[in-house]
Formats: structure tokens, C-alpha cells, sequence
């Protein structure tokens, strides 16, 4: 009974009842009953949907009452906002609640004052790294999704936070919360916690799989579930859900995949509506489609008028949020996901149909299964406890023999151990350097001793393997001037605390500086066959026998080691630089865009940093195609393209456009720290080319789009009727702002308020009738 738990606050038990909670689910009792309102350190593998929220509820807000101070640390930002939503149910009590998700390098020191913090592990990770005072203060961190430890990416950020925050404090609480995991004793035993481990749920769930006319269930029993002529598999169990009023939840292997499969079952959901959902349904399409100008968008809203929906990674946040909510209002009735999803947005649905069990794979070079583990989550989220009377979780056979292959796999199949991913040179090179630079570890030894706290430690038996690529790693870092090794005391160089303090992985600030050096003296053809920029000659041998582009262009003067002015470096330039460091996920080269970046390549050489890698270096040479690829959306951003033509002219979505342009304005703002740092006077070109990528406008706007409110369309609008800048928005005249802003009075007052000017008021104002502008 929630009236008998121990150490939380006393409103605690009437808020749960207000919200439906008399009893503890019983993994959540265990919980309670192994100390987790006590202070006591907890690992709960529990299945999805079973209630784990609640479980780190109680953490944190009994550590808050004793006057303590919690970090719930989410593995994905877009689960930030909905975990702040969730807490912020406590600021009635008087609670604090913080977010900190963007923005690295910052020690976010508002966030001292907070009760309870959420941010991702990259975040918190960045934080220590800054040395945020209030970090020493916590008294309880909940990890979410802590299975994702076995993410080569990200897993070895979370170990490593995870590890520092433990040595900082401690008595720290660790609570970590996962899906149920084939070792989960493995991560108590690393934690030092005690451990729930359990399969209940509080709703049931029958997995099964569809093939021919039937749905074979996991109990042996068998259900008629026929497929109409000429419909898929996937249609004939949607619309076999709407027959009994319920809705789907559709999990294909891509994005691509998830909007062909809305819209094609669009066509199954529109005979199924009311008029009445049919009428709420267009409104939210109509939202959809003001979110944002794009195919995307388009497309969305076209599926969602119909009661269907897609949802991945590549949407807007706003987007996502009204797809969720209709889902969850019942209007939408099917979701096509790509896997991500799963990963924890709340939005359970009747049935859930797992339709592609292989994605592709980069590292396997082909179509790969997805693990036992990630299948278990998207099938967790069938069945809403209170309205369904059970799930069902859905595969779809495309043989009879697959049928059993289907049941083997991943029906009867228990999930996979969680493995560290720590041992890996890239993961090392940057949580090295910044356990250095934060003064964790000073020797070589205390590094070993350090990392003995990992879970990679307590899961290997051969340590030897982590000494080799620790020190390699070392290596690396002194050769490139980030550490100083003397008689086995390690030190970070003033460079290397920047690059940690920046967040930067070691290796792309070693590729910016180099980049930025060659641009300096000159080196910037393709006269290296031989390597890496750091072993390429500073200039071309004179008898190299290569033809240069700059050579076949006509001035082959510039390779003559003349410095050259770094204001001129131009913002492709910088943008491609950037996008060859391993911080930015490059664009792919799809088929065809092999000649067509290689041609750029050829007429845009020269304004590139470093010299371009030979063809017969394959892997380097596709790599710089890539990010030429990836700093040609990024300069058509900074040159005002509009939205729709840049997601159609890369295959992209608008929130990857977004993801982009962030990722670039970081690492801008970082190349400029650096570029000070080690004295190369090219910070005005970067910032520049920072601010453009920002607001997405060509240098003459960059004042006016800086205005609140004002923005890349608008400040081209205002910039066509004659006010250039800010200074002149100021005091302009109001009759022309409200022309140039077409009429949109409010739009036209916060604008003017935002730019200083004396007297914002539209009242009386009619728009100038002799300004012109058009850009559509
Ligand atoms: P998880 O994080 O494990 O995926 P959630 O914490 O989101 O699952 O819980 C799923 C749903 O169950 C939520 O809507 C939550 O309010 C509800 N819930 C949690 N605990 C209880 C309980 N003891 N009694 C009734 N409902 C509960």
C-alpha cells in the first residue's frame, strides 16, 4: 500500500492515489523492500512499461527529503522533455525541477538551486568535465536505459559519468533502471546494488507470429487472422485491430520504410473513421503542416488526415508531439516507428507489430537481425493496462519455415547479456584525456586504478587488453599535444583542457588545428598520396610528378608556402572541415553522388583546409567526399535555400537539417576556442561562418536575423524593403515593417520590441503599400 512506504515525503501517498497508484506494483514493492526509499544502491531490470518510473520517483524524492539532490540521466534527448513533464508534478510541493540537455561546455550553474536535475549522459558527462560545483552535492542518480552501456557509441559516456560520479561522492545513491537484460546481475555486482530482476507485467502480453491466414501465439494457440487479396500482412492485422477498436504500433527497419508503410496503410485506417475523428484529424493535420514547410511535413499530415502516422528521428520535435498525442487520444490508429521509438516514449498500443526483424548494418555490410533485447522492448509496448485486456506483439513470417525461425529467435528467446564497450580506441581517446584533465587520475597507474571501476573491469578477465589500448591511447594523446607524460606523471596540456572542457573527441580537434595550420601555410591540393594530414608534406615535392588542381586551375602559386590571409578561408571551407571530424554524423554518398561530389570536389578544391586525400586511399577518400557532401547542406542552409529544396536535394528530413546545423554550430564555436588557443588569427572567418549556419542566412542578414523573433524568411523580407539592420529595424518605419512582415501585426510589434525600437504598437498602422516583397 503506498501508505506504508518508508522515507519518502509525506504528500507522497495522496499524490499517487490522485493519480490512480494505491498499490505498489510488486517489482516496485521489491524495490522498496531492498531500500530504495533508504538510500540503498538499486539495479531493476523489469520488463517495458512495468513501472519503472515510479521506482526512481521514489529514489529521488525520498533522497530530496532528506535534503539531498537527484540527476536522472536519460539516454536520449528527446526523452528529456517528457521526464521534466513528468517531475515537474512535484513543483506544487515546492520541488525544483531542471533540464539541461543542450549546450556543452557550460557548467550549467543555474542548475545549482534544483531539487531534482534531468539531463543526458553526455550532458552530465560535460558537466563534470566543466567542474560544476554542484555536481559534489548529489546524493542520488537514476540511469534510465542503463542496458544501452552495450552501445559502442554512447555506452562507454554513460560508464564513464557513471564511475566519476560514484569517486566524487561516495555515498552517492546509484539507482539503474533497465529492460530486462540476460546479465542484470553483472551490473548489480559493478554497482554495488542490490538487484530486482523480474518479467512481470501489469498487463499480459502474447507474443506470437503471423504467416499465411493465421496468428500463431506463443501459448500453442492459434487465431484466424486472414489477409485479403492483394493487401500485406502488416495492413490485414491493422485493420483486424480497428475491428475490435483498437490501434497498432508498427515497427519497421527505416525511416524511408516507416513513411511508405503510413502511407500505404492510410488506406486502411480512412474506412474505419468517424466524421467526427475524421474532423479532429484534419485540424491536426493542419498543425502538422504549420510546424513546418517540407515534404516531410506534407506527407505526415497527408497520413495523419487518414488516422495514420510515421515517427523516427528525422522529425521535428513539434512533429513528434502531435503524433504522439493523437496516438495516445486514440485518433491516430496506427504509428509506423522506426526502432527508436522503442527506446522509451511512452506510447503503448493494443498491438504491436514487429515487421522488419533485420536493418542494415555498416559494420556487418549487409542486413543484420536486431537483437533479442530490442525486439523485447517493441513488443513491451502492446496492451495499456486499464484499457486493453492484453497485448499482442506481432512478427511477420514471410515462409512457414521462418515461422519457427521467428520463434527460436526471438518469441522463446531470452534477451542477450549486456557487454562494456569501453575497450575501443575512440571511446578511450576522449574519456582518457578528460579523466586526466578533470584530475581523476594522475599516473598512468591511477588511470588502470580508475578505470578498475567500470563495468568493462568487472565484466573481463583479461586486463592486459585494456592496458594495450590505454596506451596506445596515451600515445596518441602526447603525440598530438594533448598530455605531457614525464616520469610517469600525466598532465593535460593547456590544449588538451580545452578539447575536454569543449567536449570535442581529441581527434577532431586534432583535425581542426591541423586543418586550420595547412590553411595557414598554404597546403590545400592534392599532392598527397601518402597519408594522414599529420604525416603530409607541408608542400607539394617539386618533383612529385602530380598535376595539382590549383596547378590546373592556374595558380599554382598559392601552394609555395605563402601564408595566406585566414579571412578568406571561406564557409564551405570551414564546414567541411568540421564535417570530417568524427563529432558529425556525415551524410551518406548514395548512388550517383559519388561523380557528382567528386566534380565538386574538383571545382571547390581550393577553398577546402588540408590537402585532399588520394582516390586510392579509399576509406579516407569517401570519407571526404562525405563531409563535402554534409558542408554543401550546411553552405546552402548559410545561403538561404529554402527548407523543402535542401531535404529533397540530400534525402533527408527537417529535423536532420537541424541536427546539422547544431552539431556544426558547436563545433564551430569550438574551432574558434581552438583556433586561440594554439594562436591562428582565423577566429573572424569561423565566427562568421558559426553565425550564418545558426540563423541560415548569407552574411548581409547575419545582424537582423540575430533579432528575436526574426529569423532567416523574415529578416530577408525586412532586408528587401530596406532595413539592413538591426540598428535600422530600431527605428524603423512601422508602416514598412508591417508590409515587409505581410500584415502580421504581432508578429510586427514583438519583432520591432525585440530590436529596441520606442513604440512597438501595430495600433493604427496600415501596412506601406509601395514595398514589395516576394520570396515565395
Ligand atoms: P516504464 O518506465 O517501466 O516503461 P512507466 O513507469 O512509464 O513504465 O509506467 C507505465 C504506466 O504504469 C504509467 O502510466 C504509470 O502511471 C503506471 N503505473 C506505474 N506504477 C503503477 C502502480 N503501482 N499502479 C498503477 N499504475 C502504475
Amino acid at each position: 500500500d503506498v501508505a506504508d512506504l518508508p522515507g519518502v515525503p509525506e504528500w507522497l501517498p495522496d499524490h499517487l492515489r490522485d493519480d490512480g497508484i494505491e498499490e505498489l506494483y510488486p517489482p516496485q514493492a521489491e524495490a522498496v523492500e531492498a531500500g530504495v526509499t533508504e538510500g540503498e544502491n538499486l539495479v531493476a531490470s523489469i520488463p517495458t512499461a512495468s513501472g519503472k518510473t515510479l521506482i526512481a520517483e521514489l529514489a529521488m524524492l525520498s533522497s530530496v527529503a532528506r535534503g539531498g539532490k537527484a540527476l536522472y540521466i536519460v539516454p536520449l534527448r528527446a526523452l528529456a522533455s517528457e521526464k521534466q513533464a513528468d517531475f515537474e508534478e512535484f513543483e506544487q510541493y515546492g520541488l525544483d525541477i531542471g533540464v539541461s540537455t543542450g549546450n556543452y561546455e557550460s557548467e550549467g550553474g543555474w542548475l545549482a538551486d534544483k531539487d531534482i536535475v534531468v539531463a543526458t549522459s553526455e550532458k552530465v558527462d560535460s558537466l563534470v568535465r566543466n567542474d560544476a560545483p554542484w555536481i559534489e552535492d548529489l546524493t542520488c542518480v537514476v540511469t534510465d536505459e542503463v542496458h544501452l552501456v552495450d552501445d559502442g557509441e554512447r555506452g562507454p559516456t554513460l560508464e564513464v559519468t557513471l564511475a566519476k560520479l560514484r569517486r566524487l561522492n561516495p555515498d552517492l545513491q546509484t539507482v539503474a533502471l533497465s529492460a530486462t537484460i540476460g546479465n542484470a546481475e553483472a551490473l548489480a555486482t559493478w554497482l554495488d546494488a542490490g538487484l530486482v530482476d523480474s518479467d512481470w507485467r501489469p498487463i499480459d502480453l502474447q507474443k506470437g507470429v503471423h504467416y499465411g491466414q493465421a496468428l500463431h501465439l506463443e501459448d500453442g494457440s492459434q487465431q484466424r487472422l486472414s489477409v485479403q487479396n492483394n493487401e500485406k500482412q502488416t495492413a490485414a492485422i491493422v485493420r483486424n485491430t480497428l475491428e475490435d477498436d483498437g490501434s497498432t504500433l508498427v515497427f519497421v527497419n527505416s525511416r524511408r520504410n516507416a513513411e511508405a508503410a503510413a502511407g500505404r496503410l492510410a488506406n486502411t485506417v480512412r474506412p474505419h473513421l468517424t466524421d467526427e475523428e475524421r474532423a479532429q484529424l484534419a485540424d491536426i493535420a493542419e498543425e502538422i503542416r504549420d510546424v513546418s514547410d517540407t515534404e516531410t511535413s506534407d506527407d505526415l499530415a497527408d497520413a495523419v488526415a487518414d488516422g495514420a502516422a510515421f515517427h523516427h528521428a528525422g522529425l521535428s520535435r513539434g512533429h513528434r508531439e502531435l503524433v504522439e498525442d493523437a496516438f495516445r487520444d486514440r485518433l491516430v490508429k496506427v504509428v509506423c516507428a522506426t526502432p527508436t521509438l522503442a527506446a522509451g516514449v511512452n506510447t503503448p498500443s493494443r498491438r504491436v507489430v514487429v515487421r522488419d526483424w533485420r536493418r542494415y548494418d555498416g559494420s556487418a555490410g549487409g542486413m543484420a537481425p536486431l537483437s533479442v533485447l530490442e525486439v523485447h522492448q517493441m513488443m513491451g509496448r502492446a496492451g495499456r493496462p486499464g484499457l486493453d485486456p492484453y497485448g499482442e506483439a506481432v512478427l511477420i513470417a514471410s515462409s512457414h519455415d521462418e515461422v519457427d525461425e521467428l520463434f527460436e529467435r526471438y518469441v522463446w528467446a531470452d534477451p542477450e547479456p549486456v557487454r562494456s564497450k569501453l575497450a575501443a580506441e575512440p571511446a578511450l581517446r576522449t574519456h582518457i584525456l578528460a579523466t586526466v584533465a578533470s584530475g581523476f587520475a594522475r599516473s598512468r597507474e591511477g588511470l588502470l586504478e580508475f578505470l578498475e571501476q567500470t563495468l568493462y573491469a568487472s565484466q573481463t578477465d583479461d586486463s592486459g587488453q585494456l592496458e594495450r589500448v590505454v596506451d596506445d591511447v596515451l600515445t596518441y594523446l602526447q603525440r598530438n599535444d594533448f598530455l605531457e607524460i614525464e616520469s610517469g606523471e600525466l598532465d593535460a596540456t593547456s590544449l588538451g583542457h580545452t578539447v575536454s572542457r569543449l567536449y570535442l573527441d581529441p581527434m577532431s580537434a586534432a583535425e581542426i588545428v591541423d586543418g586550420l595550420r595547412d590553411w595557414e601555410r598554404g597546403v590545400s591540393d592534392s599532392t598527397s598520396a601518402s597519408g594522414s594530414p599529420a604525416d603530409a608534406p607541408a608542400e607539394p615535392p617539386a618533383d612529385s610528378g602530380f598535376t595539382t588542381a590549383s596547378e590546373l586551375a592556374g595558380d599554382g602559386d598559392e601552394s609555395n608556402n605563402a601564408d595566406r590571409d585566414p579571412d578568406d578561408i571561406s564557409a564551405l571551407g570551414l564546414y567541411h572541415l568540421v564535417s570530417r571530424t568524427p563529432d558529425m554524423y556525415q551524410l551518406y554518398l548514395r548512388s550517383g553522388d559519388r561523380e557528382e561530389y567528386e566534380m565538386e570536389l574538383f571545382e571547390r578544391e581550393k577553398e577546402l583546409l588540408g590537402p585532399t586525400p588520394s582516390e586510392f586511399e579509399e576509406g579516407r577518400f569517401e570519407d571526404w567526399l562525405s563531409a563535402l557532401k554534409t558542408a554543401r547542406l550546411l553552405e546552402d542552409w548559410a545561403t538561404e535555400v529554402d527548407e523543402a529544396t535542401i531535404t529533397e536535394r540530400y534525402g533527408v528530413g527537417p529535423g536532420d537539417i537541424r541536427g546539422k546545423v547544431e552539431t556544426a554550430q558547436w563545433l564551430l564555436g569550438a574551432a574558434e576556442s581552438l583556433a586561440s588557443e594554439v594562436d591562428l588569427d582565423a577566429a573572424r572567418a569561423i565566427s562568421e561562418a558559426r553565425i550564418r549556419v545558426e540563423h541560415g542566412v548569407r552574411e548581409e542578414l547575419v545582424d537582423l536575423a540575430g533579432v528575436r523573433g526574426v529569423g532567416r524568411k523574415r529578416a530577408r523580407r525586412l532586408f528587401q524593403a530596406g532595413i539592413t539592420d538591426r540598428a535600422q529595424l530600431r527605428d524603423a518605419d512601422k508602416a514598412v515593417v508591417l508590409a515587409a512582415l505581410r500584415g502580421r501585426r504581432k508578429t510586427a510589434e514583438n519583432v520591432l520590441e525585440n530590436a529596441g525600437h520606442r513604440d512597438p504598437s501595430m495600433e493604427g498602422v496600415e501596412p506601406a503599400p509601395d514595398v514589395e516583397v516576394d520570396l515565395d
